[in-house]
């Protein structure tokens, strides 16, 4: 970015950050169900066992967000706040050295999900050490969610809603509309679960693979806006005598074709990277036994009928369409946070913006392992004309 940009950007982020909320409920409860059917026979009768309770609470940390002002920043990091061109070279990736090279400040202001994650996979290992039931509920949701976050490529970026590029509504789009509308149409069997050896070097693989992806986000709707004119681009809904706005179906539907690859690519590497990081804490606890810590001990017939259905329809794909979906069984729009947010900044439209009560960035997260170098990512900055609309490229994997 360039430096006068900055306070505009400050101001944007600190606006507006904490409301992009991250996959949703349905994309957070969907991969977190299928994370369930990715782990070991070991495992596996727990977690089934506990499944509809670990599925509800992954998405707790978007809940909280209006209430704890902690808890925004946790669900993400700008990493081109930090630089345009290298931002994962000049990033520290231990928390400690992090801090000590931009200030624990500044790593709130601009998001703490990597370090996030490691603290919930250090929770939940500890939970599995007391062999705390409740506990390991609570932390596999936890970590399933910010794990979750971190797949998404719009939580790597200062422009994340695609506000500062005209885009506004781009983040809900991206993580809420194209999934539970076209659900049918993903893939969403992936590899099972592994032993993660360096966790540390996983979740920075993770957000640097999502910043990755920034380019195509952002171009492929470029794209589709230079044929869609703008009244038929947006659909307006009018809740407490404000008017919001989003991305209407029509362009939904031109961006699936563009981006759902990405999106189903990313969900479902997501639920493998959750699904092994349970796995990772449960044997860094010395593998306790899961069945002790149940009663009855075993599945019972119904519950393993039940499982060899589930886990044969995702093997199949048919999860969604056989609607073994929780996520799709009970649709209860009073918990969905309203992820059309305001937009003050932006000259749209009609009278457009709203504003959810925005909490403010704090609170670092834990500590954690040692570094080792990243591999740089190339960013073009493109100003518009004379406009303050700065938009990142990346270099993009092939997804
Ligand atoms: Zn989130």
């Amino acid at each position: 970015m360039k430096k006068t940009l900055l306070p505009l950007l400050l101001a944007a982020l600190i606006l507006a950050h904490g409301t992009a909320s991250g996959w949703g409920f349905f994309g957070h409860r969907t991969i977190t169900q299928i994370a369930v059917y990715e782990l070991p026979a070991t495992m596996q009768a727990f977690y089934f066992r506990h499944m509809a309770e670990v599925v509800r609470l992954s998405t707790a940390p978007d809940e909280r967000r209006n209430d704890d002002p902690t808890e925004a920043p946790k669900h993400f990091i700008d990493m081109d706040h930090y630089s345009e061109s290298n931002p994962f070279g000049k990033m520290p990736r231990q928390y400690d050295e992090a801090v000590a090279k931009f200030s624990a400040d500044t790593l709130k202001k601009y998001g703490t999900v990597p370090w996030v994650i490691l603290e919930m996979k250090d929770n939940l290992t500890e939970a599995f050490r007391q062999r705390d039931t409740l506990n390991i509920v609570k932390y596999s949701a936890e970590l399933s969610h910010y794990v979750a976050d971190s797949f998404v490529p719009l939580h790597t970026t200062i422009n994340y809603d695609g506000q500062l590029t005209d885009q506004k509504g781009l983040h809900s789009l991206w993580e809420s509309q194209l999934p539970e509308k076209y659900i049918n149409d993903y893939n969403l069997t992936a590899e099972d679960a592994k032993y993660i050896k360096d966790p540390l070097n996983a979740v920075w693989t993770t957000v640097q693979r999502s910043y990755g992806f920034l380019g195509e986000t952002f171009d492929r709707a470029s794209k589709i806006e230079k044929v869609m004119k703008p009244d038929v681009r947006f659909t307006f809904s009018h809740k407490y005598g404000k008017t919001s706005r989003r991305y209407s179906d029509a362009f939904a539907a031109e961006y699936e074709k563009e981006v759902g690859g990405m999106v189903d690519n990313r969900m479902k590497e997501a639920t493998t990277m959750v699904a092994s990081l349970w796995l990772t804490a449960w044997q860094d606890a010395g593998k306790p036994d899961l069945g002790s810590m149940m009663t009855p001990s075993k599945p019972t017939k119904e519950e393993k009928e039940k499982l060899s259905t589930e886990v044969s329809a995702w093997k199949k794909n048919t999860l969604a369409q056989d609607q073994l979906l929780l996520a799709q069984q009970k649709v209860k729009k009073v918990e969905a946070v309203d992820e059309i947010k305001s937009a003050k900044d932006m000259a749209e439209p009609p009278a457009e913006a709203e504003a959810t009560p925005e909490p403010t960035p704090a609170a670092p997260a834990a500590a954690t392992t040692p570094a080792a170098p990243v591999e740089k990512v190339k960013v073009k900055v493109k100003t518009k004309a004379g406009s303050e609309k700065a938009k990142q490229k990346a270099s993009t994997p092939s997804w």
